[in-house]
């Protein structure tokens, strides 16, 4: 039995679905404007861990995520610039332009991590169509106003509105939250824009012709519209980031089940923080980690992953480079432990041993998704009374769940070509205290040539607190 978190019920509870056997599954998708920080990642990672522990244990999922390439403003609280404006003005680009860029750069970071790509990715531009239907009907049916020019969702006719959390209601009023100018149309705190029209917002680049004038959608109306445009009525399991929970979550619970007249998805799944020393990491305060940041510091980004599943979704993760030097000399001996296994890879499997262990995985992944709990699975399996063939066929089956690259890691360093005479260490031990001495003379343009002449070479430099150490590439 597989047993989640539920952020509706506050319980771990047993994990069902509507169909037996099908998983409906849907992600909020990145906000297109920059690069996606690996605190973003980190909410990726623990959702595709997720999906992947769901398809390993037999169920067929469907996983749909939408990409958020209009409507999201620079408040959650419908006020501020669009973000992808945002965006646009700073690189002097079309929206559109930038959507492609960073969605495409998304998408090869979740590569590079092992993430796998949704069933169906859809930007949200390409359903304007459908959020108007929608929107249409909320209206139609009472649950939905105009005011000022743009839609708005009336959260009191809602039987229960905050479903995750209670929310003081007076805490809610953006002017007093943000120093903006609080929005004088809605009837209530909580409620929501659905559309907005250009007698509100008109430096917008992007704007459709609705029944309302011409405007764009709200953030909140695209998850509701898109997942129930894949999934259907009956959703099973909604992901996102804690921060998701209120207020977008809690709006396209609201909107959703209005329209659709019936509950709508009873598990959510939300990954906490990824911290830095100073707090969240996020996009809007400009200064954040990259995946590409990652690699020219000559860390292998699926020891970011590794880092990541050694801890609990729930728990707020607090990143520094000290913690992720430990993740890669943890991940690097793991993999000099397996690679050492593959000169005996071709022997019998024991399938008693094989299950035995199988089933430990099972049971830590289901006990809502541990993963600390899975990798020290992994070393258990290291350290069973069994033959390499029985262990690596293990790591390769935890490894559809935690994809870490185990095996193939494993295989690159058995084939990597010896190592080097000890003449060629001296020269690399040189160039490093070259290297230390530009950075503090702050000649960086110097160390930075010794970096790339090293990398050239095939040598990689780690940088960390306790000084630079090197490896082949
Ligand atoms: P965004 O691109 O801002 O729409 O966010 C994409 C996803 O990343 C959402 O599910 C957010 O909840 C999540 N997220 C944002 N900041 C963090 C963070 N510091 N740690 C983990 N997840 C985050
Ligand atoms: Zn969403």
């Amino acid at each position: 039995m597989i047993k989640l978190y539920n952020s509706v019920t506050h319980t771990v509870d047993p994990f069902t679905t509507h169909e037996p056997g099908k998983v409906k599954m849907y992600t909020c998708g990145p906000t297109v404007y920059h690069f996606a920080h690996i605190g973003n990642l980190r909410s990726y990672i623990m959702e595709d861990v997720l999906e992947k522990f769901l398809r390993w244990s037999g169920y067929d999922v469907l996983r749909v995520m939408n990409i958020t390439d209009v409507g999201h403003l620079a408040s959650d609280a419908d006020t501020g610039e669009d973000k992808m404006l945002k965006g646009a003005r700073r690189e002097h680009k079309t929206v559109m332009e930038i959507a492609r860029f960073y969605t495409d750069a998304f998408f090869e970071d979740c590569k590079k991590l092992n993430i796998r790509k949704p069933d169906v990715v859809e930007p949200a531009t390409g359903c304007i169509p459908e959020f108007i239907e929608m929107v249409e009907k909320l209206l139609a049916d009472g649950y939905a106003y105009l005011a000022g020019g743009n839609v708005y969702f009336d959260t009191s006719k809602c039987e229960e509105y905050y479903v995750f959390n209670r929310h003081n209601e007076e805490d809610l009023e953006v002017g007093v939250r943000d120093g903006v100018e609080a929005d004088g149309n809605k009837k209530n705190k909580g409620d929501f824009v659905l559309w907005f029209t250009k007698s509100k917002f008109d430096d917008q680049e992007l704007k459709w012709d609705s029944p309302w004038g011409i405007g764009y959608p709200g953030w909140h109306i695209e998850c509701s519209a898109i997942s129930i445009k894949h999934c259907g009525e009956y959703l099973d399991l909604h992901c996102g980031g804690i921060d998701n929970q209120f207020p977008h979550h809690t709006n396209e619970i609201a909107q959703s089940e209005a329209y659709l007249g019936h509950a709508w998805c009873p598990q959510w799944f939300h990954v906490h923080h990824l911290n830095t020393t100073g707090g969240k990491m996020s996009k809007s305060k400009g200064e954040f980690l990259t995946v590409s940041l990652l690699e020219q510091k000559g860390y292998d980004p699926l020891v970011y992953r590794f880092f990541c599943l050694q801890s609990h979704y729930r728990k707020s993760l607090v990143f520094s480079f000290e913690n992720l030097d430990n993740a890669n000399t943890a991940y690097q001996k793991l993999i000099e432990k397996i690679a050492a296994l593959l000169p005996e890879k071709n022997g019998e499997v024991d399938a008693e041993v094989f299950a035995a262990y199988k089933e430990k995985f099972a049971a830590a992944m289901g006990e809502d998704l541990n993963t600390s709990m899975a990798v020290t699975a992994v070393y258990d399996v290291l350290k069973a009374k069994t033959n390499p063939a029985t262990k690596l066929a293990l790591l390769a089956d935890y490894d559809e769940v935690l994809s870490l690259g185990m095996i193939a890691a494993a295989e690159k360093l058995a084939s990597a070509a010896p190592a080097e005479s000890d003449e060629d260490e001296a020269y690399i031990t040189e160039m490093i205290a070259k290297r230390a001495a530009a950075k503090k003379a702050k000649n960086f343009a110097e160390a930075d040539a010794i970096r790339d002449e090293l990398k050239a070479k095939g040598i990689l430099l780690v940088d960390s607190s306790q000084g630079t150490t090197w490896k082949r590439a």
